[in-house]
């Protein structure tokens, strides 16, 4: 007779595997394999003790990998066999806290299709429940306050479960075992609507009032999972028009919720990976081709853009009131332009009581501010702006890295944490440029901080000095007694595009943004960089004009036009039959005087201010409202389908000076200007600029090809969110033999530059 050996395996398991319904899954696991033992939490991980038939015992490890619930991201299993200690049943034991270990964190997760059933289920106890959550879905990240994740540790302490959540949350069958933001109508959180002074409005259900004041056009500000939302009818011009007077924001684009995908696709052109991505636990907005002609959403929504950014409900909140009002909602953050969303009752009254009519509260707190993410696909997915379902989970890292806090820089600032092979890339904190930014930079390092347990010996930032992350690193880092480390922004870009795709270079590294303080005190934005994780060499780059004005120029892009051709074509150089002979006299000769005298008159290398200077010489934009709004009205006016082999461009010389390689662009302005005063049609313009970009860079690489060897390119930089550009480029690329690196888990804009600074600190 075969006697079959009874084994006791120990197993540890690392990555997402909590609050992610990971111990009910190893639970039933168990069952099926008929194994006694036990599993917990710890600080840093997952362990279990399964002993039986020692196949079983195998079959159940092979399970758990391949079998894990959807959230789950398991990094790595160990297990050690040992003879059997005698379990007699199974069981999930309490989490462990151990001193210095972490775990991963899981994002916030969009609410699940059973979830969704219970919430429109007339005889369900959920129905209609607004905060209906359970282990594969809900909160997580915006409540949690400290490790392991365990409901007193949460906001979600204040809440006493009723006997029925209770016995839930208790049976290891149960789909909210565990779960815990676990709540329903009696014992869990609620909503309250109130008025814009904080009084209570009379109504039996809070839900469908709310709806009503959304249907008859008024602003409300919505409480979410991350802080509040300003929300109006998305179909209704005077809502949103009188939404932007109050919020400052006359042209920013506003994000929309649709309720279903049905919706989406009457409004918009989906493909298979936008649906992919829209449909995604993560389910964050998604930039959409937007067919104006058979969508009543208000142009207003998005003014003179081709694209509208789209997300579909995420909460049983936002699910039922999508389904009651009927209508697709404008949802965009709760803030004035520049502030941090608001997250507190209290704290939104205050801030948007100017602005919204209503407020829909709630009570269950929010502990970490949490914007929605933005994503769009230009052949893959790319993050615009990564914040709710991506942070804070980590990139990981090729190698184990020392601890690092990395700043960022200024605009659409996020910060980066290292530890072993994790880079926590927070979430997106905001542009750097107020009290109230910075304080919630502050407090989100030090949740962090708390949470993976890291306490860095490097401060990595900018070489900006005048970007508060810089000053704030200075502070910090002597304070704490940090090894200083500051951190060309040109080489953060490519950096942080070359780890996540786990390329060690060198490259050609191909930056092109607004603004980046440059080695030589000049401001960079057009650059071409030989690069790796340790250094980079500066080998070409647009050639410097001068912003006149400053900050001015940024603002008002007819100024950097005139800057473009006072500078390349002539101090003489007149006006006549262009757009920009309708700039004021007066300003005209100071700009005039501010060029010839350099008075604050910045030198500039950046391709966001080539684009700005063009768009406004073409007449398309001359001042702007909210960051790049020239350059992409610009690519909005080029036809949609492009024949590429048929492109035409302006004509550009690349010389070399001093061993740098400059590309001259005055042949470029003397034709569009000959183009603009022969009135060629703008969308033509549009294109040949856009492929005369793909050439430079193009011919740009080849001759550092020719003479570096390097047959690699990283695009990195704002600029590339331009899809037409990033399309041309990486297809020209592409034909000259090149492999193409470009950014898919961060930003390529300034929000990835902290992942890229973390990794150079670790190899300075
Ligand atoms: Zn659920
Ligand atoms: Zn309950
Ligand atoms: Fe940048």
């Amino acid at each position: 007779m075969l006697v079959r050996a009874k084994k006791l395996a120990k197993i540890n398991v690392c990555g997402v595997v909590q609050g992610v319904g990971f111990r009910p899954f190893v639970y039933r696991l168990a069952y099926k394999h008929n194994l006694k033992g036990l599993v917990r939490n710890t600080s840093g991980n997952v362990e279990i003790e399964v002993e039986g038939e020692e196949e079983s015992c195998k079959n159940f490890l092979t399970d758990l990998e391949v079998e894990a619930p959807p959230m789950t991201h398991i990094e790595r299993v160990e297990a050690t066999f040992y003879p059997v200690k005698g379990y007699t049943e199974f069981k999930i034991c309490q989490s462990l806290s151990q001193e210095g270990k972490y775990q991963l964190v899981s994002p916030d997760i969009a609410t699940c299709e059973d979830c969704k059933r219970e919430i429109f289920n007339p005889t369900d106890r959920r129905f209609y429940y607004p905060f209906t959550n359970c282990t594969n879905c809900g909160p997580r990240f915006t409540i949690i306050e400290d490790i392991p994740y365990d409901r007193p540790k949460t906001t979600m302490r204040k809440f006493q479960m009723c006997p029925e959540c209770q016995q839930e949350y208790d049976d290891p069958l149960d789909r909210r075992f565990h779960a815990q933001p676990n709540a329903c109508p009696i014992c869990g959180p609620s909503l309250e609507l109130v008025n814009s002074n904080g009084s209570p409005i009379e109504h039996s259900d809070a839900i469908k009032a709310t709806s009503e004041l959304l249907k008859a056009g008024e602003i409300l500000a919505i409480r979410g999972l991350g802080g509040f939302h300003l929300a109006c009818n998305a179909t209704g011009e005077k809502a949103i028009n009188l939404l932007r007077t109050r919020k400052r924001r006359l042209f920013k684009p506003l994000a929309v919720m649709m309720s279903t995908l049905e919706d989406i696709e009457r409004h918009c052109l989906v493909s298979v990976k936008e649906r992919k991505l829209l449909q995604s636990p993560q389910c964050p907005i998604v930039l959409l081709r937007w067919k104006h002609n058979s969508s009543n959403i208000s142009p207003a929504v998005a003014p003179n853009l081709n694209y509208l950014g789209v997300m579909l409900p995420y909460t049983p909140l936002h699910h039922l009131l999508l389904r009651e009002t009927g209508i697709p909602l404008v949802m965009t953050s709760g803030n004035l332009s520049e502030e941090p969303i608001a997250k507190d009752n209290d704290e939104a009254l205050i801030r948007l009581s100017g602005i919204a009519d209503y407020f829909l509260f709630h009570n269950r707190d929010i502990f970490a501010r949490y914007d929605d993410s933005v994503y769009m696909v230009e052949g893959a997915p790319q993050a615009i702006r990564r914040a709710r379902g991506y942070a804070p989970y980590p990139t990981f890292l090729p190698f184990k890295s020392k601890e690092i806090l990395a700043c960022g820089a200024e605009l659409k600032n996020t910060f980066c944490l290292t530890k072993d092979e994790h880079a926590f890339l927070s979430q997106h904190i905001g542009d750097m440029e107020n009290e109230e930014t910075l304080e919630h930079f502050e407090n989100t390092i030090e949740l962090y901080k708390k949470l993976f347990r890291i306490e860095p010996e490097i401060i990595a930032y900018d070489m900006h000095p005048e970007y508060l992350s810089t000053k704030f690193a200075l502070n910090f880092g002597s304070e704490q007694g940090l090894n200083l480390i500051p951190i060309q922004h040109h080489h953060a870009h490519i950096v942080s595009c070359l780890v996540e795709n786990e390329v060690e270079g060198p490259v050609i590294g191909v930056v092109f943004d607004g603004t980046g303080y440059g080695t030589d005190g000049t401001i960079w934005g057009g650059e071409f960089l030989t690069a790796d994780w340790r250094s980079f060499q500066r080998v070409g780059h647009l050639e410097y004009v001068p912003l006149p004005g400053g900050e001015a120029a940024i603002r008002k892009p007819y100024r950097m036009a005139l800057g473009y051709l006072y500078t390349l074509l002539g101090e003489d150089f007149s006006l006549e039959g262009l757009p920009l002979s309708q700039v004021e006299p007066v300003e005209l000769e100071l700009i005039k005087q501010q060029l010839k005298r350099g008075i604050n008159s910045p030198l500039t290398s950046s391709a966001g201010r080539l684009f700005d200077a063009v768009s406004a010489l073409a007449g398309v934009r001359e001042e702007i409202d909210y960051e790049a709004q020239a350059a992409i009205e610009l690519e909005m006016l080029a036809p949609n389908e492009v024949d590429e082999p048929a492109l035409k461009a302006y004509p550009f010389s690349i010389i070399e000076y001093q061993g740098m390689r400059l590309v001259k662009l005055g042949e470029l302005f003397n034709t569009v200007v000959q183009d603009v005063k022969n009135q060629v049609p703008i969308p033509i313009i549009s294109l040949k600029f856009h492929n005369t970009v793909a050439q430079i860079i193009t011919k740009m690489c080849k001759l550092i090809a020719t003479e570096t060897g390097i047959a690699q390119v990283a695009l990195s930089g704002g600029v590339f969110q331009n899809r037409l550009l990033l399309k041309l480029a990486t297809a020209a690329l592409d034909r000259e033999g090149f492999s193409v690196l470009t950014h898919h888990l961060v930003p390529c804009n300034d929000g990835g530059i902290s992942l890229g600074q973390a990794v150079i600190a670790n190899f300075t």
